[in-house]
């Protein structure tokens, strides 16, 4: 069996006081050694320098450092100038997605979908970066149907992506067929299933809404059933995301990655659970 990959994802903060708090987050993940820290992207740019400024400080304290790039609203030359600042500074591995634009934000740019971003990353820098990209198990919002999303997702691997990693949801069973589908179409690159550790019922609900994540009937009941009793909602929350994460490695899941939201607590309380080394 390859080895699992384990990794924790950040986005980039807006202010110095956001920035001093990552770096606590930080320390306390760090002692996890997952594989990778990535970092997210503002669609069109607009958290370019911070992104950078993140990864950077990632990859000073010695530890991976996965930045995340989205295409829409972006120019050919722009993203050829980050490609570039990104290898001048030795990162080797990125995060490579279309993106959502702003609503009100002109639909500009030179790629329409992400698996044209991976073969322009091939194109411009060969094999320099291990590159990730998105799936979607419960199938993308905006995808005409499940066979359509397929193929675009087979498209991105076949442009050059080296491993996947899922939008987070909460049904195995959508994970577990949508990973055989990718194998009977001869897709064998890592799928690692992305974990959104539930610690507030309401920012999930939007979040969910907006990602085409399905949160079950009876967990939306029961969640909102605490009201607003956040430690029940985090403890009911931990208990359900490790059986998630238990049944996943369980079933063959090749690693795990976390959406922290920029919080160390329940990632670390979940991760210690499962007994990842
Ligand atoms: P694509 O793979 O291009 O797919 C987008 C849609 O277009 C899908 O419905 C697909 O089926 C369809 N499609 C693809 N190709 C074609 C084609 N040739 N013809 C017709 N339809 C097609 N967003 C950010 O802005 N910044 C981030 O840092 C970020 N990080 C993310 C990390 C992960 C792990 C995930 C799962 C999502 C992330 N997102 C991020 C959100 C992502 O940008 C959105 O979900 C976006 O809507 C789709 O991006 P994609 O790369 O999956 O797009």
């Amino acid at each position: 069996m390859t080895e699992r990959t384990f990794s924790i994802e950040f986005f980039p903060p807006k202010t110095p006081e956001g920035m001093a708090k990552l770096r606590e987050t930080r320390r306390q993940l760090a002692q996890l050694h997952p594989k990778f820290f990535s970092v997210t992207f503002g669609a069109g740019g607009s958290t370019r320098d911070r992104t950078l400024e993140t990864v950077l400080e990632i990859q000073a304290e010695g530890l991976q450092a996965a930045p995340h790039l989205s295409c829409v609203g972006s120019t050919r030359e722009s993203l050829r100038d980050i490609l570039n600042t990104y290898k001048e500074h030795g990162i080797r591995h990125i995060v490579a997605l279309r993106g959502d634009l702003p609503s009100g934000m002109a639909e500009a740019g030179e790629f329409r979908y992400a698996n044209e971003l991976v073969s322009f990353i091939r194109q411009e820098t060969g094999d320099w970066f291990e590159i990730e990209v998105a799936a979607y198990p419960e199938t993308h919002p905006q995808a005409r149907n499940y066979q359509e999303d397929l193929a675009s997702f087979a498209r991105k691997v076949r442009a050059g992506a080296n491993a996947a990693i899922t939008q987070y949801f909460f049904n195995v069973d959508a994970y577990f067929n949508f990973r055989d589908d990718c194998v009977a179409l001869g897709i064998d690159v890592p799928i690692v299933p992305g974990i959104m550790p539930i610690s507030n019922y309401s920012q999930l609900a939007r979040f969910s809404a907006v990602c085409g994540a399905e949160i079950p009937r009876w967990l939306a009941r029961k969640l909102e059933s605490y009201y607003d009793d956040t430690d029940a909602i985090k403890a009911f929350g931990q208990d359900f995301v490790t059986g998630l994460c238990e049944r996943l490695l369980q079933g063959g899941a090749p690693g795990l990655h976390f959406y922290t939201l920029n919080q160390a607590g329940l990632t670390t309380a979940i991760w210690q659970r499962l007994g990842i080394e």
